[in-house]
């Protein structure tokens, strides 16, 4: 399908930011965004990179009620040769179409897809900040847009990517982050929608993120949502734990997002000289293990958060600390090699840039 190019006056261009240190989260948006509708009867239509703009939606739409939404996020890099890579976009593609499949919703064509999302940073690659730990973040979206307020799988949905310069996802940056072990709310069950990247989860996510914050914690680590006892992962992370030289996360179990950074660690700390291993985490067993020194580090791994050490691990009456509270050996070595391969500065021997 061809991406019609709609133009963007002059005079709808943003200012973009000089000090890209004040870059922070998502909070600036490009001049341009993709567009590609789906309607019931025709499939995919009516592709256009067109100026960034908000939409004229019914109030009745069918995503404002029952949140039939699904998103993805993924970053762009510009390299010190000027090139633009993007980190593993088709993983980013494929789970979009697994979330979409969840949520009854139309999948798109993975070609599509990648083609869109790179003609579009081709046009906006003005905007990708070069300072360390800075890049374009990538945020493709699909929502119902239907206006009947019967429950129903959509006829029409809007397709679109918004992009955003930013730096660090957390304000203190590379740096270690408190964590609280989450064991009232639940973020998940066996057979829900956790596995899937939309909303919802994040909506339901919001209260025991905000209460875990007015205690002074960064993020919550959850529990499966059956028994309480096993982890699974933090707001917009995996979780990896260190036993010294060995590396173990939880498995995916149906109800974690599949991580493309979580999946990537698995694949290069082997090659770092790692073991790496994937098993049920029992919260009692990793508190003891943290507890006698056993478990050396903790760090997250997501698109925006990249690598993040974990500093404290506190869970009901009891806060561990870990590496005394500092980036661990483990945790730097990880981060450098893989925003390293993302960056350009390190050779890709996986094919994970494009
Ligand atoms: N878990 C959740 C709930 C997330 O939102 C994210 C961010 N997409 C992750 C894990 C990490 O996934 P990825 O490495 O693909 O960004």
């Amino acid at each position: 399908m061809d991406i019609k190019i709609v133009p963007l006056p002059a005079e709808k261009m943003k200012k973009k930011i000089t000090d890209e240190s004040q870059l922070g989260f998502g909070k600036i948006l490009t001049d341009r965004m993709l567009m590609v509708e789906w309607k019931a009867g025709q499939g995919w239509c009516d592709a256009r990179i067109q100026p960034y703009a908000p939409f004229v939606l019914d109030p009745a739409s069918l995503v404002f009620h029952y949140a039939q939404e699904i998103f993805e996020g993924l970053k762009a890099y510009k390299w010190a040769d000027g090139r633009v890579a993007m980190f593993r976009p088709e993983m980013n593609a494929r789970r979009f179409n697994q979330s979409g499949d969840r949520l009854c919703m139309p999948p798109i064509p993975e070609e599509l897809f990648l083609k869109g999302i790179e003609q579009l940073v081709a046009l906006e690659r003005e905007w990708i900040p070069t300072s360390p730990e800075t890049s374009l973040y990538i945020r493709p979206t699909m929502i119902a847009v239907d206006p009947v307020l019967g429950i129903k799988p959509a006829d029409h949905y809007y397709f679109y990517v918004i992009l955003s310069p930013v730096g660090p996802y957390y304000a203190a940056g590379f740096n270690p982050v408190n964590i609280m072990v989450e064991d009232h709310y639940v973020r998940a069950v066996p057979g829900g929608t956790g596995e899937a990247k939309t909303g919802g989860n994040y909506a339901s996510s919001l209260k025991a993120g905000l209460e875990a914050k007015k205690k002074g914690y960064d993020q919550v680590l959850w529990l499966d949502g059956r028994q309480q006892r096993y982890i699974e992962e933090v707001g917009a992370m995996n979780m990896f734990f260190a036993y010294g030289k060995k590396i173990v996360t939880a498995p995916l179990n149906g109800s974690i997002l599949s991580g493309v950074t979580r999946d990537s660690v698995l694949k290069l700390a082997p090659t770092l000289g790692y073991e790496v291993e994937e098993r049920p985490l029992e919260i009692n067993d990793l508190m003891a293990d943290i507890r006698s020194g056993k478990i050396t580090e903790a760090f997250g791994s997501g698109t925006a958060a990249v690598i993040t050490p974990v500093g404290k691990l506190c869970y009901k009456e009891e806060c561990l600390q870990l590496s005394a509270g500092k980036v661990g050996e483990v945790t730097q070595h990880l981060y450098d090699s893989l925003t390293g391969i993302q960056t350009g500065r390190i050779a890709d021997t996986f094919g994970w840039v494009r």
